[in-house]
């Protein structure tokens, strides 16, 4: 919640207009023997008042000695000490707003391009009119003035506020927004009476109806340039803002995921997001080749090449299947969960031949049953199964299956979408032919990526089976490599970005051991502390992932259950056994042990609260 609100002085708090120091800088540059317009005094307007002074000489075609620029500004000041205290009127709606902000434990602090001089008489004169913040920072009290930060740092130490999202600056310049911006603050811009407005009272009050709003267009323009937040028309609307800032801060509360993907992100790899890259840039094409290798280097090697593309895993999943296998191939999908079901749903739409063997959700694919029906049909050429069935979290027999097809001579596509960087896969040991996985699941990446692992010389020969142009994996695999990393459409830079950061992040854990190690004791600590609640997995333990786990919901309702765990800040997932109610909860993402163990309280929490009206 904001905790604080630091206002700007004049034009903002007091002196509609900012009339006085454009009557001191005309006047101080007038000692000097220099005529300047009220609109050259303006436009600096909001910075430490001796950098101003040094603004206005710039902008003159004179040259202008720094002697001269002194002289002007000691002048300005002298000016501005006799006639500030003429300049405290409060604008309209400071004093009620303050004050209501003051009933709601909001801190009121400022700061000014004033000196503290300036401000001794300003801070008496407001007081008497109603105004009085609890706080007033000056650039000779700071470090530097605005664009800096340094002023409203001071304000918050002084209200012990560690987060700068907790606070808001209000001004009425663009150097008041930059200043909230380079502290990380809420930022809002006042158009009424503001410098950047530029008219007193009697000007605004002369002005023909549509000359203001094109003013005040103007107005809105330079702040949403500097970067506002908020643009409102005068201090009536700050209250509201504040509503809708905290609003927003509620729910930007850090959570866990504890669902298949997309996961809870570690903020280095959202952050990474920060830059924009333009698509064929060469050093936006060279992180995208390194990423390339990198992934394949997780479960493969040289012979293999991976295929980026846009969009999640099923597309990824779909272009493996439509490209890598020829059109008048028979294809074999083993079936037990709704994501194999979804590659039978690709392969009927692309009017494919192929042959299902289903399996119970609950366990793996039985290998007996696949090598009767390879015995049987020998125009199978591929078989395609998902590694680890998210639906259930039962974890298919990777090995065995692709050895047995191997052993008939069958090409083996997998969906390793949630298994891969958490499961060893061993590709060229293996002769897998491909696999499909995506940048958010177990790389902890963002989602809008997927990716097609495969073999070369199958990615080579692959031309000419899609049915679909964009999804065409050979001439993904062609545009990316032969173009040095160019994607052939639009790639989503920022999220290319964050996988890149994602992988960094992977090897910095330690690759896959490590992450491994953590997932394994994430999964313990969930399913150990669930049943001792009485909450069992319906998975036997002999066929259950350690990345995602079904629950027996019993009597509890999940939208429920689901609300009173948001609260505490964690997400889960429903179940997709058709015939059981149950809830899935992933252990993987950036979530670790002791997020577990808090779920499981909290689980526990829910049950004791709940247990007499639901059972
Ligand atoms: C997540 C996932 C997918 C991809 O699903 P999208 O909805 O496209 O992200 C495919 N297969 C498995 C096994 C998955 O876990």
């Amino acid at each position: 919640m904001i905790k604080a609100v630091i206002f700007d002085w004049a034009g903002t708090a007091v002196d509609y207009g900012s009339v006085a120091p454009v009557e001191g800088f005309i006047d101080g540059f007038r000692r000097i023997g220099v005529d300047i317009t009220a609109e050259m005094a303006r436009k600096p307007m909001g910075i430490a008042k001796l950098d101003h002074t040094r603004a206005i000489a710039a902008m003159l075609d004179q040259p202008i000695s720094e002697e001269q620029i002194l002289e002007a500004y000691d002048a300005f000041e002298e000016m501005m000490f006799a006639v500030v205290e003429q300049y405290c009127d409060v604008l309209p709606h400071v004093a009620e707003t303050a004050a209501a902000l003051r009933r709601q434990g909001i801190k009121i602090g400022s700061t000014t391009g004033y000196t503290s001089i300036m401000m001794e008489k300003v801070l008496p004169k407001a007081a008497k009119a109603g105004y009085a913040p609890d706080f007033c920072v000056t650039p000779d009290q700071a470090a530097k003035g605005r664009p800096y930060p340094y002023m409203i740092w001071q304000n918050l130490m002084q209200f012990d506020i560690a987060d700068p999202r907790e606070a808001v600056k209000v001004g009425d310049t663009a150097a008041d927004i930059e200043e909230g911006k380079a502290a990380d603050c809420w930022t809002v811009g006042v158009i009424m009476g503001s410098s950047e407005l530029g008219l007193n009272r009697k000007e605004v009050a002369a002005l023909p109806s549509e000359e203001l709003t094109c003013r005040k267009a103007a107005v809105r323009a330079a702040y949403y340039k500097a970067g506002a937040d908020y643009i409102i028309d005068d201090m009536s609307g700050l209250s509201e803002v504040i509503v809708d800032i905290n609003r927003r801060l509620e729910q930007s509360v850090p959570r866990k995921l504890l669902t298949p993907g997309p996961l809870t992100t570690r903020d280095s790899v959202k952050r990474a997001m920060f830059t924009d890259h333009c698509t064929w840039d060469d050093e936006y094409k060279s992180i995208t080749t390194t990423v390339l290798n990198d992934i394949t280097q997780i479960a493969a090697n040289d012979s293999y090449a991976t295929v980026l593309l846009q969009g999640s895993g099923s597309y990824a999943v779909e272009a493996m299947i439509n490209c890598l296998i020829p059109k008048e191939e028979k294809i074999l999908f083993l079936v037990n969960g709704e994501y194999g079901k979804r590659m039978l749903t690709i392969a009927k739409d692309a009017h494919r031949s192929y042959e299902t063997l289903a399996f119970d959700m609950t366990l793996p694919v039985d290998t007996e049953a696949v090598e009767k029906e390879l015995q049987s049909d020998g125009d199978i050429g591929t078989v395609v199964f998902v590694h680890c069935e998210t639906t259930s979290g039962v974890l298919n027999p990777l090995e065995k299956i692709t050895k047995l097809a191997k052993s008939y001579g069958k090409k083996v596509l997998v969906d390793a979408m949630s298994s891969f960087a958490a499961y060893e896969i061993d590709m060229p040991g293996l002769d897998i032919d491909a696999l499909a996985a995506s940048s958010n699941k177990c790389l902890e990446g963002l989602p809008g990526l997927s990716f097609v692992i495969a073999k070369k010389s199958l990615l080579k020969e692959c031309g000419g089976n899609s049915t679909s142009h964009s999804l065409d994996l050979h001439d993904q695999y062609q545009g990316l490599y032969a173009g040095g990393g160019k994607f052939r459409f639009t790639s989503p830079t920022n999220v290319l970005l964050a996988l890149r950061q994602a992988i960094d992040e992977y090897k910095k854990e330690g690759g896959l051991p490590a992450r491994r190690k953590r997932y394994i004791k994430n999964h313990k600590v969930l399913t150990q502390g669930l049943e001792k609640l009485g909450i069992r997995s319906i998975v036997a333990p002999e066929h259950q992932s350690y990345i995602i786990t079904t629950f027996d919901l019993g009597d509890f309702d999940f939208s429920k259950l689901y609300a009173a765990l948001k609260s505490k800040g964690f997400i889960i997932y429903p179940g997709k056994l058709t015939d059981l109610p149950t809830f899935r909860l992933g252990n993987i993402g950036d979530v670790y042990p002791s997020d577990m163990a808090a779920l499981v309280t909290a689980i526990e929490e829910y049950m004791r609260e709940h247990k007499s009206e639901e059972k």
